[in-house]
């Protein structure tokens, strides 16, 4: 199926498989797949690292405008996928810890963190054919996307993927806290001022809570061909 070069912005809840969903579909039809939140976990790591956040989870915004300048930020696309890497160091592994991801929903509430990778969202976008996931890409950072999808799924179904996915990944997680978490940031990522989590008005809303992937890929080559009237 030729797809035209476009741009997919896919937003929604967290851990409703945006990553995945977007990372299968740049494989089958050639797209760069970029995720947005791997930037706003790379900044709060750096500000966790540099001693910006306190035990109470206080983020220093001033010491942490001041430094931003050193942090540079990209990605990497290789036979192991997308990687974020923080100039030469890959850190894929340590964006995607429970102690990043209970502080990363405030981090991202700043609006020059929001600034900052905007900008560098634009720039890797550059050449088109992009598919990026995150909360606001339909809405603030691409509105003009050809095809914007907005993800929901079930909370417990949601809570469920994210403590697989961390315990394939060798942490030991709490399936309480995990839920706590995913609530607390859809709370903070629906209600902050800037750019908050909300559905595009042009978005298509997936439930994928009965959906295999599978299915999630058929239901987006039926848009498309609905969209751009290709013939399969
Ligand atoms: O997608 P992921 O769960 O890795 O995103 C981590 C966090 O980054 C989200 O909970 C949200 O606070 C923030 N984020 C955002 N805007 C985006 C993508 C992610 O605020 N476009």
């Amino acid at each position: 199926m030729q797809v035209p070069d476009i741009i997919i912005a896919v937003d929604g809840y967290s851990s409703t498989g945006k990553s995945t969903f977007a990372k299968l579909v740049a494989k089958e039809f050639a797209f760069l797949y970029l995720d947005s939140g791997a930037m706003y976990r790379g900044v709060t790591l750096f500000a966790m690292e540099k001693g910006f956040i306190d035990a109470e989870g206080t983020i220093d915004e001033k010491a942490l405008r001041k430094s931003l300048g050193e942090l540079e930020l990209h990605f990497e696309h290789g036979a192991e996928g997308t990687l974020l890497y923080s100039g030469e160091r890959c850190i894929e592994k340590e964006i995607r810890t429970m102690e990043v991801s209970s502080h990363v929903s405030p981090v991202s509430a700043i609006p020059f963190v929001r600034n900052w990778v905007d900008e560098r969202l634009h720039a890797f976008s550059e050449k088109g054919r992009v598919i990026m996931d995150g909360r606001d890409i339909g809405t603030t950072v691409f509105p003009n996307a050809e095809v914007k999808v907005f993800m929901v799924a079930e909370p417990e179904i949601r809570a469920q993927r994210r403590f697989d996915e961390l315990k394939a990944k060798g942490e030991n997680p709490d399936f309480d806290e995990v839920m706590k978490n995913l609530l607390e940031r859809d709370y903070i990522d629906s209600h902050r001022e800037t750019s908050p989590l909300k559905r595009a008005e042009d978005a298509y809303v997936m439930d994928n809570s009965d959906m295999t992937l599978h299915e999630e890929t058929v239901w987006l080559r039926g848009l498309l061909q609905g969209k751009f009237g290709i013939l399969e």
